[in-house]
């Protein structure tokens, strides 16, 4: 099999398998315990909090283990929005294209009161800091950007949109899920207030993840119950998983440089072949994209049955975001940066691993170039298209 699904989830690395099942094995004790065997655990999971914050420039303090990056975006806006409440400020500020777990928190925050704007991210995927900055008020409480997007994978000026914030006192958040590992973060110099992270999408585990939340900031307490996390976030503590997903991340970094030049490489290959194949179209910027992000387009056909057939071919690869596949909506994001129902209904998401070849990129393009052929073979949309009875909307 050919795995190109690494935005849904990523394997886990050598290093963070070892680590964890060496904490199973080794390490169980609960870490609230008194006795030195429970201290061990205690001091596996501290030293996991400072290496995590040091990898994006942060003080141990203000790291907060969650379950993963879900809860971390949850947590993050349901925070800010608590502080906002008490100072009578119920504006947030976000995007069209955010992950589900912001938009529906966001969702939920608007039944109770609070004013929701979301920014357009324009044809080539990326938020202008300038409009950031057009739509922040006197009431805003929050700004909430998507470091990278987990779908068409473009790059968002995050660093120019945490100064406006910084300049207008106003906290900012960012979904760096799709980045963290990727690409360099530092939240001193990026002006970041929060940032969300899940161990799963850079070789850690899955379950597990942090929120980085800048000192002074007052988190609300998400689940009740026992002291752990400073009470934010009360439960045992998920030692292996934390500790494994802090060795994946320092990994990752350290590989970082190289990874990206080996990526770009590939995608950047696979961008060329699947361009051959006529009314198709790239989605998303081609400069400030994730290294390992490729989406397409294709007039006419289904992406559900493009995956399946692709499947079959030994190629796993997605249509968009894994949240939405199921339903029959096509993608928010691609009708975020323009693309008309039926055009957005035919896409495809490659996102590539270190592990892929070329070998692998040139059986790809094969791959779904019969596929994509063999489904307008049949399509009712595409006689219509090549009949001239319906635009070809994609050149
Ligand atoms: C995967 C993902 C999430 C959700 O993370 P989980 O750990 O699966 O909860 C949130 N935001 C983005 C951008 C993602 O890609």
């Amino acid at each position: 099999m050919i795995y190109a699904d690494n935005a849904a989830t990523t394997k886990m690395s050598e290093v963070a398998i070892n680590t964890m099942v060496s904490l199973m094995n080794e390490t169980y004790g609960n870490p609230s315990s008194l006795y030195t065997f429970g201290q061990k655990a205690k001091e596996a999971l501290e030293k996991a909090r400072a290496d995590v914050a040091a990898v994006i420039g942060a003080d141990k303090k203000e790291i907060l283990f969650t379950s993963g990056g879900s809860e971390a975006d949850n947590q993050a806006i349901i925070s800010a929005a608590e502080l906002g409440k008490k100072n009578g400020k119920k504006h947030i500020i976000s995007t069209a294209f955010e992950h589900h777990a912001v938009l529906h928190t966001l969702n939920k925050l608007a039944k109770e009161g609070f004013e929701i704007t979301l920014l357009p991210v324009h044809e080539n995927g990326i938020v202008l800091p300038e409009e950031v900055e057009a739509a922040i008020r006197e009431d805003t409480c929050l700004v909430t950007v998507m470091f990278a997007n987990n779908e068409i994978g473009t790059i968002q000026p995050i660093r120019e949109i945490g100064a406006v914030c910084r300049a207008k006192g106003v906290l900012f958040h960012t979904d760096a899920v799709q980045a963290i590992g990727h690409l360099p973060i530092n939240v001193v110099d990026d002006n970041i207030d929060m940032l969300s992270a899940s161990g799963h999408k850079f070789h850690g585990p899955k379950g597990v993840g942090f929120l980085y939340f800048k000192k002074g900031i007052r988190l609300t307490n998400l689940i009740e119950g026992g002291a752990q996390e400073k009470g934010k976030r009360a439960g045992t503590e998920n030692v292996p998983g934390i500790v494994a997903m802090a060795e994946a991340l320092k990994e990752s970094v350290a590989k970082m440089e190289s990874t990206t030049n080996y990526l770009i490489n590939k995608r950047d290959r696979l961008i060329a072949g699947l361009k051959e194949i006529p009314h198709s179209a790239v989605n998303g910027d081609l400069t400030h994209r994730l290294p390992s992000n490729v989406n397409f387009c294709f007039e006419g056909i289904e992406g559900e049955s493009l995956l399946l057939l692709l499947d079959d071919k030994g190629i796993a690869a997605s249509s968009g975001s894994a949240c939405t596949s199921g339903s029959l909506d096509p993608s928010h994001v691609l009708l975020a940066i323009g693309r008309v129902h039926d055009v957005a209904h035919g896409s495809l998401r490659l996102s590539i691993g270190e592990d892929i070849t070329d070998e692998d990129v040139d059986y790809i393009i094969k791959s779904v170039k019969e596929v994509v052929e063999y489904l307008r073979g049949f399509s009712p949309v595409w006689r219509d298209l090549v009949s001239g009875k319906t635009q070809f909307i994609l050149p």
